[in-house]
């Protein structure tokens, strides 16, 4: 009996050195399969895939608000939303919650000497759609066909259905007088300060690949200023944040 027990003891321990080498082994494949450009790619988008995904099985708001609404190409906006608004002096209309801290950073902004002016705020559906339209026959009056021109146009503009204008939390700025100040250096202040105010940069050149669209310095996107700190400390982007 002694004698068995302890051969049954020698074969166990031969099969775990095998088996500690076969999972060091395979640990060190895969390592180098996921460092290669191609997997870091593929996985950013599985990710944003399973983001949607959790969205549509567990519901976007039930672990955010409507602060931290996700609206992007793979999220559209949910059925039956509804926003109230409150119209600027300059005809812009936005969500009536981000209004005072949207006064105030542009009033901190001017403080500073920076001119910064809203050109495209809330929109409309069919406001987006003829947004759509237009830089769809922008590119195909440049030669582009239907398709390529619709596939460049969707870089540049959110379908209808999918644009963070439509929810009124969205809010294109330039400069309010190009030849005193450049646009570069709202934008730069923007970038900077705007998290105070609860505002974040939403489409970084670094992070296309994961917003879905191109480069975008003049576009600010209302987070709350919990979240707004977050994102711009840590350098991330909505998505990545709202994938914690
Ligand atoms: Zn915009």
């Amino acid at each position: 009996m002694v004698q068995g027990r302890s051969n049954r003891k020698k074969k166990h321990s031969g099969r775990t050195v095998l088996g500690i080498f076969l999972v060091l082994a395979m640990g060190t494949a895969v390592l180098k399969v996921v460092h290669s450009p191609f997997f870091e790619d593929m996985t950013d988008k599985l990710l944003v895939s399973w983001n949607s995904l959790k969205g549509v099985v567990f519901g976007q708001t039930a672990e955010t608000d409507w602060q931290l609404l996700l609206v992007n190409r793979w999220n559209p906006i949910p059925d039956g939303f509804d926003v109230k608004l409150v119209t600027l002096s300059g005809g812009h209309q936005v969500d009536e919650r981000i209004y005072p801290d949207l006064q105030k950073m542009f009033d901190d902004a001017r403080a500073e000497g920076i001119l910064p002016m809203i050109y495209s705020s809330y929109r409309t559906t069919q406001k987006q759609q003829q947004l759509m339209e237009d830089e769809i026959n922008k590119y195909r009056q440049e030669g582009y066909s239907s398709r390529e021109a619709k596939k460049i146009a969707e870089t540049w503009v959110a379908r209808p259905g999918t644009s963070e204008h439509q929810i009124g939390l969205a809010l294109d700025i330039t400069s309010a007088d190009k030849e005193k100040q450049k646009p570069a250096v709202v934008w730069e202040w923007l970038h900077k300060n705007s998290y105070r105010y609860g505002f974040i940069l939403r489409y970084p050149e670094d992070k296309t690949d994961i917003t879905g669209i191109s480069s975008e310095p003049w576009h600010f996107r209302y987070v709350g200023e919990k979240a707004a700190a977050e994102l711009y400390q840590r350098d991330i982007c909505l998505e990545e944040y709202l994938d914690r």
